[in-house]
């Protein structure tokens, strides 16, 4: 059945390029632990990353839903949209909060893919999900913040121009609120890379061309601040719900694709001279996790549909990250199991999809503080942090 909200035509466009782009060519990335450049730049030069983009700025103007198609396709193919997905997201804050010229200047250049706007620092060493917490200071100079302090995971880093950055312009303990003196910067990394601005790869277990970021006196324009200095907190989780969102998707698309490849493996794979797909208990967890996807995608569907009837739905957002994301991990888990010793080897694409899910139990928000909001914004219970 195909829903309002479900725009096949981008469906079926993203799909075609994403054939071009097969299982070895990720499997190859993933070895090399290498950027996926070229798909990358496929998908840039089809306008998709600038979805979210207005048209007057030179994007397609797209509503969240096609966003949304357009990253469950990619999963769905067997691809990863991690090497670019941020800057449908991170362009929101700019897009929301920036001024007038911020947006004029920096928008057109991100829609046409002369700008990559990749990187999203928020997370450091020391502070993890107590955001409020972290300790990466702006300092006001005159026409300029100096930027010190460490970020970590910040992904794609190394091949990004721009980068949000989350930082602190008051001491917390100047503050009535600790969520106040936060302020957000819009940091061109290619002026300060390799000076002020030390960008370290880590390893990871998936390939995500994730890093860790050293500021030491980094100079940026004071005319790079978004919004009001002291207000980025509430800039960055204004976003927070398009994300979930926008994730949420590309969970669907990898349950769809594990629960497709368990299915047509199971269907093939013969023992005991019968296919192992006439045992229940080869059937059945495959059948639930089709079954958590789909119950999952309607959750997903409502958070789409209250976000682009102008509203910022907190809870579906939540409830649609998690219940997508453990759809996604029950399928990784039964179509591993079904391939048995198969599901081991490089070349089903299985094992590297497997690690490639397991992050979203994690990342960008983990299941406990997923379960932490909903019993304190949705349930009422106290605040347990
Ligand atoms: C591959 C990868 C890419 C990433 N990319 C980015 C990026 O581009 N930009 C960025 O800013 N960040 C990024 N992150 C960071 C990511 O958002 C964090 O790892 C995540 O939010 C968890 O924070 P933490 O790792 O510091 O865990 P911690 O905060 O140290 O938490 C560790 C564990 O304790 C649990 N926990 C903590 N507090 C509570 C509580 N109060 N109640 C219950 N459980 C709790 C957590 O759920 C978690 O399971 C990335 C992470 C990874 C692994």
């Amino acid at each position: 059945m195909t829903y309002p909200l479900d725009h096949p035509e981008i469906r079926e466009a993203v799909a075609k390029l994403c054939a071009g782009f097969p299982g070895a060519y990720w499997r190859q990335c993933d070895r090399e632990q290498a950027y996926p450049t070229a798909f990358v730049q496929a998908l840039t030069e089809a306008g998709y990353l600038a979805a979210l983009i207005p048209e007057e700025y030179g994007g397609l103007g797209l509503p969240i839903s096609a966003a949304c198609a357009i990253l469950e396709e990619i999963h769905r193919s067997g691809g990863n949209a991690a090497a670019c997905h941020a800057q449908m997201y991170t362009m929101g804050t700019l897009l929301r909060h920036g001024s007038d010229a911020q947006k004029a200047h920096y928008l057109p250049q991100i829609a046409d893919g002369s700008l990559r706007l990749q990187a999203f620092g928020v997370t450091e060493p020391t502070s993890g999900t107590d955001t409020t917490a972290l300790r990466t200071t702006a300092r006001r100079e005159g026409d300029l913040y100096i930027v010190n302090g460490q970020k970590i995971w910040t992904s794609r880093a190394e091949h990004s121009d721009l980068m949000l950055l989350l930082c602190r312009t008051t001491p917390r303990e100047d503050c009535a609120k600790k969520t106040d003196g936060l302020s957000v910067l819009l940091v061109d990394m290619r002026e300060v890379r390799g000076k002020s601005l030390t960008i370290r790869p880590i390893r990871a277990m998936m390939n995500h061309a994730t890093t860790e970021l050293f500021f030491d006196d980094m100079p940026v324009p004071a005319a790079n601040l978004i919004g009001a200095e002291g207000k980025g907190f509430r800039y960055i989780l204004s976003g927070m719900n398009a994300e979930r969102i926008l994730i949420a998707a590309e969970c669907v698309g990898d349950a769809k694709w594990f629960t497709e490849r368990a299915t047509a493996y199971a269907n093939d794979r013969t023992v005991f001279a019968r296919p192992i797909a006439q045992n229940q208990g080869i059937q059945f967890p495959i059948a639930k996790a089709y079954t958590q996807t789909r119950a999952a995608e309607l959750m997903l569907r409502e958070a789409i549909r209250l976000y682009e009837a102008g509203g910022n739905p907190g809870e579906e957002a939540n409830l649609a990250k998690m219940l997508c994301a453990d759809a996604s991990w029950a399928a990784a888990e039964a179509c591993l199991q079904t391939h048995g010793g198969f599901g081991f080897a490089e070349e089903y694409d299985v094992e590297r999809k497997y690690r490639e899910t397991r992050l979203y139990q994690v990342a960008p928000i983990s299941t406990n503080l997923i379960l932490s909001y909903i019993a304190e914004h949705v349930l009422g219970m106290p605040r347990s942090y």
